[in-house]
């Protein structure tokens, strides 16, 4: 067997290798890592297998932590501090689609039957780089396809996760689905209802994290039957919604958005459509934490603001450009904290549906300069325009003083100024702001 010098793993994982050789047991490099390093992706997650049984790791190296001793793992820290799994060869002996029992005492080959798919089965010797691939991992990297390990139908039974695992990694190395395994994720996707949330959170996220352009991964979510269990609320959303998803890195924006949330919330954004009212009780069933959830709930009512084109009943038209008042009431609306991300998922959909759009981020220049001109606007407006009631040049002090009444009426009338700086920001001075209260204008303007 030729050596692969790319297969080669850090210093640090090869003298942990070491160690277990020395003492009598075998180690080998596994999993994720021996699949991206064939792939040429850095990678710096290295797994490793070992004959020896957890407690003899637990006594061969001085720091170790029990990562998971039921299932054979155990953390061993390096000189620098790092932790590196160490797991013992296993067999899965009862599977009930979620959980499994585990016997030690396999074999490297039994321990790599038991994984998911012929991809994340191969095994690398840390110093001979000795490649150990029964399943012909190393085949299907090369046709980029993604096939369970043994009999599909079987190993999703056992396991179903491992079907939301099969359409993330088709996406992540734009890698097709063995017709067989396509066909037991299909199946799959009634049960997997029966996994935690936590974990089915974890792969959407995965998914967002992981996944250059999600799109057609969600279209495989929608098509595989598995959306309709886990979110039915997204089945049936527009392609164009996930086609954004692929657009979000608008090119050209300043900032760097924060990814996951952004494209999380994404999926629950519609321009121009208020989101559903369950939308609360979908992220929180998704097991969102409460701050990503309130920021995903935020953007989707902000993007509900605004259409793409023409006017909407109530919502501020993108195209043609809005006025500079509209706009300001529409971040005044939305919060500052907020335009940055309703920006880049209006520009994101924007772009999708562009005239000229040859594909999800392949937008017409005119419409991307259009969009990133908008953008600027809504930031400049953002930060420096008075558009809320703490940026009016008085305060309800100065109302008390100038005779209006303490009370209903003081927020009353300072919501009227603020709507007339909406309108106007030249007025946000304390003369004007008090002639407008003494003339009783304020009220008048929104008569009107
Ligand atoms: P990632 O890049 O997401 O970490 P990975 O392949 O390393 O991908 P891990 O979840 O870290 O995934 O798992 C490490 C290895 O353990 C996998 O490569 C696979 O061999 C095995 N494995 C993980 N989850 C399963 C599963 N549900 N069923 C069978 N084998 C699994
Ligand atoms: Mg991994």
């Amino acid at each position: 067997m030729t050596a692969e010098p790319r297969l080669q793993p850090p210093e640090a994982i090869r003298e942990i290798c070491r160690t277990l050789e020395r003492a009598g047991h075998e180690a080998w490099c596994v999993g994720g890592a021996v699949r991206d390093a064939l792939l040429g992706i850095r990678t710096l997650d290295w797994d490793i297998a070992t004959s020896a049984h957890p407690d003899a790791v637990q006594r061969l190296f001085k720091r170790t932590v029990p990562v998971g001793l039921k299932f054979g793992t155990v953390g061993v820290l390096d000189a620098a501090g790092v932790l590196h799994e160490v797991t013992t060869f296993r067999h899965d002996v009862e599977t009930d689609g979620r959980h499994a029992v585990v016997r030690f005492g396999a074999s490297l080959d039994e321990d790599l039957a038991r994984r998911d798919f012929t991809i994340n089965a191969i095994a690398v010797h840390a110093e001979r780089l000795e490649v150990r691939d029964p399943y012909g991992g190393r085949t299907d990297l090369a046709a980029g396809i993604v096939r369970c390990v043994g009999d599909a139908r079987e190993r999703m039974q056992e396991d179903r996760l491992r079907a939301l695992r099969a359409l993330r990694f088709a996406g992540r190395f734009s890698f097709t689905i063995e017709p067989a395994t396509w066909a037991a994720i299909r199946e799959s996707a009634p049960h997997l209802g029966r996994l935690s949330m936590e974990r089915v959170k974890q792969e959407l996220e995965k998914v967002m994290e992981q996944v250059a352009r999600p799109a057609a991964t969600l279209e495989r979510y929608r098509e595989s039957g598995a959306l309709g269990t886990l979110v039915p609320a997204l089945a049936a959303a527009p392609r164009e919604r996930f086609a954004a998803l692929d657009a979000l890195a608008l090119p050209g924006l300043p900032g760097r958005p924060h990814r996951r949330l952004l494209r999380l919330a994404a999926l629950f954004a519609e321009p121009g459509v208020a989101p559903a009212r369950d939308l609360a009780r979908t992220l929180k069933a998704l097991k969102f934490s409460n701050v990503e959830a309130r920021a995903c709930e935020e953007l989707a009512h902000a993007v509900a603001r605004v259409s793409l084109e023409g006017e909407g009943n109530g919502t501020v038209p993108l195209s043609p450009p809005p006025s500079d008042t509209d706009l300001r009431r529409l971040v005044a609306a939305v919060g500052r904290l907020t335009v940055p991300g309703m920006a880049r998922l209006l520009w994101a959909r924007a772009s999708v549906r562009a005239p000229g759009a040859t594909s999800a981020t392949g937008a017409s220049r005119e419409a991307r300069l259009a969009g990133i001109a908008l953008y600027r606007r809504a930031m400049r407006i953002a930060w420096h325009d008075p558009i809320a009631i703490a940026d009016l040049a008085l305060d309800g002090d100065d109302l008390r003083r100038a005779g209006v009444p303490a009370g209903r009426a003081i927020g009353e009338a300072l919501e009227r100024l603020l709507d007339a700086v909406l309108e106007d920001p030249a007025r946000n001075t304390r003369t004007q702001l008090l002639a407008l209260i003494a003339s009783g204008a304020s009220s008048s303007q929104r008569a009107d």
